[in-house]
């Protein structure tokens, strides 16, 4: 059964959507009547997302994204609808009970986190028994208090491979939902417990879900942490690990640290800095990035000195500022790890690093600078300019760009132009090779001829989405447009209109009565009004610029025929029809 309409009008009523997608797009900007940002769903340096209150609605004119609150919130958190309704039901405060069972997939995530958190519990109180004593020792010994173990909700896997199944199984979880939620695997010995001997960490998305587990080994052997694989709550290029705790301080200090590990964002957290996260495993991605951007657009990298970790603060620094994010790095003296490196200096030493972290261009050159003999051969600076170029290439903000050419020109002692006409070349070979590789892209790009020739049609249709009672009279034109889908959503917009003509809610109507158009109705509706606009006097000019444009293609494809038919054997109603034709035309 469909979800009743009233409970979603109620959730929109409640709900403002600029509010909604400020949480996920916090660089949303007032712009006139709407909202603008870079949008979220493409890479763009210029906004084209645009967002409007009274509407309710999202367009970006860069990738034709667009939808209500319901489809943004669905996108933006891979949701299903239904779970889509019933968070933003939660949110709005509205009553809301699906009566109907939830689709099987969405039955298997339900499943998913229900054995999830029984494992979390089982693991927990573990930890907190009598069996639990080496492992808090251990915890003691990393300098963690007892209230920061139980915010993380750190738990213990004991040394053996079946206590966690036997417990699970004693409260009907089959061995298959063990298995799908990776706590257990089979092995030739049967189903086995994933973790044996380790102290436990609960990985839990931004939602404060719990999705997956990490383990440290208590001991010696191998592999230090471990993973739960990836399921189809847990993806990890999706989930940085204290994001959960860590959005509200992030967007507070309208700043992040990108830490290495669990430890360290633990230790961090209870320290006070709440703004750390780490990402699981080594490798940080763009899906990280562009999850971070939803909370801010400043954030710092934490590394270790060594050359692992400082490839590896390059690799994420890079993906950052892809995403338009001013990236900044940093690094602990001695190599320490920040718990250790807070005990030993203090909570303000740690601070203070944080804040004289290295502008990226700054860390890649002095990078560079250590490589080579000082003074600088001529070859050697060649390769360090090819080298930082890839790094120049990547700064989206031209003004930032070009402070950063100054610099690296200084340090590096060549000429500016030197330093420009490198990225140039590197770009044009890459922008080639990039057109060779997407050449629907390059397409699309160059907008169809026809396009010009339909601004009547388009403006008439965006206009009366806005201005619904001037649709009166507009049927006539339906047949006089040359573009199908406008006038096919010019049909909706005159049925709409005469059921009800009250601009509020116009365009959720319009989608109704034609679903194929549903992206059109929203980038039309959304389409800026002339500064000087008047809707009467606007529309009607319009209207006769459609009439006027529908009569010069039918005078064309007259003069065609006459054409076709050779001179001395052109009918006389052709002739006729061109006469009256070029008569409207003048009236
Ligand atoms: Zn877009």
């Amino acid at each position: 059964m469909p979800i009743q309409e009233s409970v979603l009008e109620q959730i929109r009523q409640r709900l403002d959507i600029v509010e909604i997608v400020r949480q996920y797009v916090p660089s949303l900007k007032r712009a006139g009547r709407t909202w603008k940002a870079c949008c979220p769903f493409h890479k763009e340096r210029t906004p084209s997302f645009t967002v409007s209150s009274d509407k309710g609605l999202y367009y970006c004119f860069g990738c034709q994204e667009g939808g209500d609150l319901f489809d943004f919130v669905m996108k933006m958190e891979n949701l299903s609808f239904n779970e889509t309704v019933k968070k933003l039901a939660d949110l709005a405060g509205v009553e809301y009970q699906p009566q109907t069972g939830f689709s099987p997939a969405e039955q298997r995530r339900m499943d998913m986190r229900k054995t999830l958190d029984f494992a979390k519990k089982f693991y927990q109180k573990l930890l907190l028994s009598s069996s639990g004593t080496s492992a808090r020792n251990y915890i003691k010994g990393r300098g963690l208090t007892k209230e920061t173990t139980l915010k993380f909700e750190l738990g213990l896997a004991p040394d053996n491979f079946t206590s966690l199944q036997q417990a699970a199984r004693a409260n009907h979880y089959t061995d298959a939902q063990l298995k799908e939620a990776g706590i257990c695997t089979t092995s030739k010995y049967g189903l086995r417990d994933y973790f044996r001997n380790r102290l436990i960490f609960p990985i839990l998305n931004q939602r404060g879900e719990t999705v997956a587990f990490g383990g440290r080994i208590l001991g010696q052997g191998e592999p230090k942490y471990l993973n739960t694989p990836e399921t189809v709550l847990f993806s990890k290029s999706h989930v940085l690990y204290g994001l959960n705790f860590a959005g509200p301080a992030i967007r507070k200090a309208n700043r992040a640290v990108l830490l290495e590990g669990y430890m360290d964002v633990i230790a961090c957290h209870q320290a006070g800095f709440e703004y750390t996260v780490a990402p699981l495993g080594t490798s940080f991605t763009p899906d990280h990035a562009k999850l971070l951007k939803r909370y801010t657009d400043n954030v710092i990298v934490l590394f270790d000195p060594d050359a692992a970790g400082i490839k590896a603060a390059l690799r994420g620094a890079l993906i950052l500022i892809e995403q338009g994010i001013f990236v900044q790095v940093a690094s602990l003296s001695e190599g320490l790890d920040p718990d250790e490196y807070i005990a030993k200096y203090g909570k303000e030493k740690f601070e203070y690093v944080l804040d004289h972290a290295q502008d990226l261009i700054q860390f890649h050159t002095q990078l560079q600078l250590a490589k080579y003999p000082q003074p600088l051969q001529p070859q050697a600076k060649a390769a360090m300019v090819s080298e930082l170029t890839e790094t120049l290439l990547k700064q989206p903000d031209p003004i930032v760009r070009r402070e950063w050419v100054k610099y690296v020109a200084e340090q590096i002692q060549v000429e500016e132009d030197l330093v420009l006409q490198r990225m140039h070349g590197k770009q044009r070979t890459t922008s080639r090779l990039e057109q060779k590789l997407r050449p629907q892209r390059a397409a699309a790009a160059t907008p169809p001829k026809a396009q010009t020739f339909l601004a009547a049609e388009e403006n008439l249709v965006s206009w009366l989405l806005r201005y619904p009672q001037y649709a009166t009279g507009c049927e006539e034109l339906i047949n006089q447009f040359d573009s199908r889908t406008l006038a096919e959503l010019l049909q909706a917009v005159c049925q709409a209109a005469a059921q009800n003509n009250d601009a509020a809610g116009f365009t959720e109507r319009v989608k109704v009565l034609a679903p194929a158009h549903t992206q059109m109705a929203i980038r039309l509706s959304m389409t800026e009004l002339p500064d000087d606009f008047n809707a009467q006097r606007d529309i009607d000019a319009c209207k006769r610029a459609v009439k006027k444009e529908a009569l010069q293609r039918q005078l064309t494809a007259v003069r065609q025929q006459i054409k076709t038919a050779g001179a001395g054997q052109v009918p006389a109603e052709l002739l006729q029809k061109m006469a009256a034709l070029q008569n409207q035309l003048k009236n």
